[in-house]
């Protein structure tokens, strides 16, 4: 069948984003028609209730057909690979997505912030810095609301979390401030090699005014820097446009340059990777223009995110903490590390689909500061390799045996953690469930 001549733009991928792309369009009068690969996609209807007269087609992406279009816009979920959509490029369709229209509309600066890992933590964060600030700001993207459903005449800041695959389809950000905060390896499912990861990552800096790169990875740093504003963070003592830490009289400060700005005691998220993500946000929202004061009021207060090294209890001498968001090695070596201690031992569940990541990274960390490793999901085999002689393995069915086993090898004072270094599709509906039922598991322990 052919597409009426009015229509122009085709939208591809019936979900969250699929639906914001649609309520733009819709907004701004153009036509458009839905394609998604799936036959049965969850979305769909929802999206049938509010646009009961738009086309949808459903099923393997038919090239004929989007060569018929003069716009494609592509969700993050679905890869530029696909042989449909390399077919429509090559015949000169344009293909983008959801973050290139809303840099066509936004009216407020943009703040971009992407990274392997830390991603919604440093959003947030800044947004709560914004919002102290009394600024009137649109926090979402990769997280939480999708970009275009943020767009508001009254805006005066948008802060974004990008994902590579997002920043694929983006032409030029032009951030007002643009920072990829760590790089790890990640999604080697969808991309040939780490270089083409970290080339996608590497696109939030295009067209920045400013620019945030992380000291302790050059991985982060933009690939050229010449007349560009730049300044970085660090968990070591800093020099001239550099947030990092100071020690004074036994107490360790968060600082800017040559000045304490407040104890690191004072912060209420954990860990040595959360004082790198403070001072990421503090840099961030410096370059945005953001008052010092109001910054350092939102970091006080900030408690961090669920699923994300949080503490769920203490049960019989154990503390169980739900780092379900741990969902690459980059981040379970960062949750590791936090939650290590001299006193006590981790006991780590881990694993689900490793995404074709090498875990190896994990070793030392492992066998340094784990007791036990309960593993599983699809890739248990693997994780449970990494475990030497004095760390115990134990295979799980589900996360309640997972949490029952992880029960038995702990000793009193021992920190259970869950992060998993893999996604939860194989096994659950998404990470929260993966966390949710964590936190019932360990309810059901001391019940
Ligand atoms: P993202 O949005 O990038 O996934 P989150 O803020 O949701 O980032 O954190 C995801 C996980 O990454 C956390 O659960 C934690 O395990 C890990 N993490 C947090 N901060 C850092 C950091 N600075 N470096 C490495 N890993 C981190």
């Amino acid at each position: 069948e052919l597409i009426a001549k009015s229509t122009i733009t085709a939208v591809v991928g019936l979900g969250v984003t699929g639906l914001s792309v649609a309520r733009y369009l819709a907004r701004k009068n153009s036509a458009f028609a839905m394609f998604d690969s799936r036959l049965a996609p969850a979305q769909l209807n929802a999206f049938q209730r509010e646009f009961p007269n738009v086309e949808v087609f459903l099923g393997e992406l038919s090239a004929e057909k989007l060569c018929q279009f003069d716009e494609i816009i592509l969700s993050p979920g679905l890869s530029l690979k696909l042989p449909a959509i390399q077919a429509a490029k090559t015949a000169g369709v344009s293909v983008i997505g959801d973050i290139a229209l809303f840099v066509r509309e936004a009216n407020a600066p943009i703040v971009g912030i992407t990274g392997s890992n830390a991603k919604s933590t440093v959003t947030t964060l800044v947004g709560e810095m914004a919002i102290e600030a009394g600024l009137k700001v649109g926090v979402g993207g990769n997280l939480g609301t999708a970009a275009l459903d943020l767009l508001a005449d009254d805006a005066e800041l948008y802060v974004l979390e990008l994902s590579s695959f997002q920043l694929e389809t983006t032409p030029k950000l032009s951030a007002r401030v643009a920072c990829i905060l760590n790089m790890s390896d990640d999604h080697q499912d969808r991309y040939e090699n780490f270089s083409a990861y970290h080339a996608a990552k590497q696109r939030v800096y295009y067209g920045a005014a400013a620019v945030v790169v992380n000291r302790a990875d050059a991985l982060t740093q933009p690939p050229m820097s010449a007349g560009l504003q730049l300044t970085s963070f660090g968990l070591n003592k800093p020099d001239f446009n550099q947030f990092g830490l100071i020690e004074q009289a036994d107490q360790i400060y968060l600082a800017f340059q040559f000045e304490p700005l407040m104890p690191v005691s004072e912060l209420k998220i954990q860990g040595k990777h959360n004082v790198a993500n403070a001072l990421a946000a503090l840099a961030i929202g410096r370059a945005a223009g953001l008052p010092m004061a109001s910054m350092l009021a939102a970091l006080k207060k900030f408690k961090g995110l669920p699923h994300r090294c949080e503490w769920v209890a203490d049960v019989r001498g154990v503390s169980y903490i739900n780092d379900t968001k741990g969902t690459n090695v980059g981040a379970t070596l960062a949750a590791i590390e936090g939650f290590a201690g001299a006193q006590h031992k981790l006991v780590l569940i881990a694993g689900g689909d490793g995404k074709g990541a090498d875990f190896s990274p994990l070793k030392p960390a492992i066998n340094r500061f784990a007791r036990a490793l309960v593993v599983i999901g699809r890739d248990a085999k693997a994780i449970a390799a990494l475990a030497e002689n004095d760390v115990q393995v134990a295979f799980a069915s589900d996360m309640c045996d997972a949490v029952a086993q992880a029960h038995q090898l702990a000793r009193s004072g021992d920190k259970v953690l869950l992060s998993p270094a893999c996604a939860s599709l194989d096994m659950f509906k998404n990470y929260i469930d993966r966390g949710e039922q964590f936190i019932a598991a360990v309810r059901g322990l001391s019940a």
